[in-house]
């Protein structure tokens, strides 16, 4: 009898699975790895505390897979959460689901999911084959290796090599051209976790390696909750990799893309649960000309109409009812000219970012002691949040038109490196007595 004997290349967490599916379906398995060992990305990402699934809905777990959640969910159907969990208790390995519902081995590790693994493939017959890159593919399979020697003709192969990121780890993305080679169409690789470089103010270099804790972030319509870090340049973290994928593709299509920090959480955990919001400063004083709100927050960088000028239009508007709305503006931006401008124009409170609960809270506190937001409706109050918006400038400018809103200026967001940027200090002075 001929024995039916597959290859699977690449000893990362997919070629496992293939190598323990195959193996307990009576197959003879070899699995070809690279490395001198398997499974290094899968170890890397038990380093930070290793999340195996998540224990939401199936059907907003699919979301997650986006474009391919139709092609996800036959296989998700086939192997769902719950099998993932069953699948590393039959290692030795138990998990837990933490509070965001993601779920994680009960030490985080990957190492012993690992061993637990190879331990398993090793009692049902499978040979791993390390320090062997494959390097040539044809029809048959054949597969040919780099020490330019060792060959293998299996029944079948399966390919299991990773994409592209952390080459080191063993996954360098060479394959591409193997397939290519043999007329397999391959769609390019593209990052799929990753952070972003943000064009922050000076202010936030400071703040590199700043963990933001309990965020919601938002990117459109698709919101991630979890935690963030703040590069030296930028931002990742978990709920910025959640919306990566569409970040992504927004920036390579527009060239950028704005990511809203929703400050909601911050507000909730403080009472407030009724929240208006908008995306440009014109359409806000439309919902607060309608709606009175009894909170402002505001950006400075809103398009094209500034939150300097949104403040200056709130307190001197025809519009008497919003007047004495207190105004908050959140801003990285910390140059003498925009503190004094909000200033002028009547913002109560200015916070800079990247904002905590706790310093949100000391300005709401210190507003309701000057009787700017009076304590005993504190909780059952109404915020507005204007945030920083790219618009058509033709949208603004009909929307202004139709509230009677005259545009001062257009913005043009204050980076001249003579401003000097103000300290804390001399901000928190500059309001203490509003
Ligand atoms: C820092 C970090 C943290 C992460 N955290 C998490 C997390 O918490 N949860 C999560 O689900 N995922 C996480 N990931 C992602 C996860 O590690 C990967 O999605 C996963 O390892 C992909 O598995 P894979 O088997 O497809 O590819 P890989 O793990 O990359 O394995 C592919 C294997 O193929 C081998 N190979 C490649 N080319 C060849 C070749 N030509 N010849 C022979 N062998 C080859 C490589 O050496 C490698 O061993 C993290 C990744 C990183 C880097």
């Amino acid at each position: 009898m001929i024995e039916t004997r597959v290859a699977v290349v690449g000893a990362g967490p997919a070629g496992l699975m293939a190598a323990w599916a195959l193996a307990r379906a009576g197959l003879a398995v070899d699995v070809w790895d690279a490395m001198p060992s398997p499974g290094r990305k899968l170890l890397m990402a038990g380093k930070g505390g290793l999340n195996l699934t998540h224990a939401e809905p199936l059907a907003k777990f699919l979301e997650r897979y986006r474009e391919e959640s139709p092609l996800a969910a036959r296989c998700v159907a086939a192997f769902p959460p719950q099998a993932l969990r069953a699948f590393a208790a039959e290692l030795g390995v138990e998990t837990f689901e933490g509070s965001s519902g993601r779920v994680f081995p009960t030490d985080f590790k990957a190492a012993p999911l690992l061993r637990g693994w190879l331990r398993r493939l090793k009692a049902r017959g499978v040979r791993l084959r390390v320090r062997h890159r494959l390097t040539g593919l044809a029809a048959g399979p054949l597969l040919t290796f780099d020490d330019g020697a060792t060959t293998d003709a299996p029944s079948a192969c399966v390919l299991a090599l990773g994409g592209g990121s952390w080459p080191k780890l063993g996954s360098d993305g060479g394959w591409v051209p193997l397939l290519e080679g043999l007329g397999v169409a391959v769609r390019p690789l593209v990052p799929a976790n990753c952070g972003f470089v943000a064009r922050f103010s000076p202010h936030m270099a400071a703040f590199a390696g700043a963990p933001l804790k309990n965020l919601i972030l938002r990117f459109g319509d698709r919101e991630a909750q979890g935690e963030a870090v703040l590069t030296a340049d930028g931002i990742e973290g978990g709920a910025v990799y959640a919306l990566s994928a569409d970040l992504r593709d927004a920036i390579a299509a527009r060239g950028h893309a704005i990511l809203h920090l929703d400050l909601k959480q911050f507000l909730r955990n403080m009472g407030f649960h009724s929240f208006l919001e908008s995306d440009n400063a014109a359409d806000g004083l439309k919902q607060i000309i309608g709606e009175p709100a009894d909170l402002v927050f505001v950006e400075y960088d809103l398009l094209p109409v500034n939150g300097v000028e949104f403040t200056r239009f709130v307190r001197h508007g025809k519009q008497a009812q919003i007047r004495t709305v207190p105004v908050v503006m959140v801003t990285t931006h910390t140059e003498a000219e925009v503190v004094t401008s909000a200033r002028e124009a009547g913002v109560d409170a200015f916070l800079v970012k990247p904002l905590s609960g706790k310093n949100l809270h000391v300005h709401l506190e210190r507003l309701e002691k000057v009787g700017r937001l009076p304590s005993s409706v504190v909780r059952e109050q109404k915020s507005l949040r204007v945030k920083q918006a790219h618009l058509a400038v033709g949208d603004i400018d009909r929307i202004l038109d139709e509230i009677g809103f005259k545009r001062e200026h257009t913005v043009e967001a204050v980076r001249s490196t003579e401003n000097r940027m103000l300290t804390d200090e001399e901000i928190a002075s500059l309001f203490s007595g509003r």
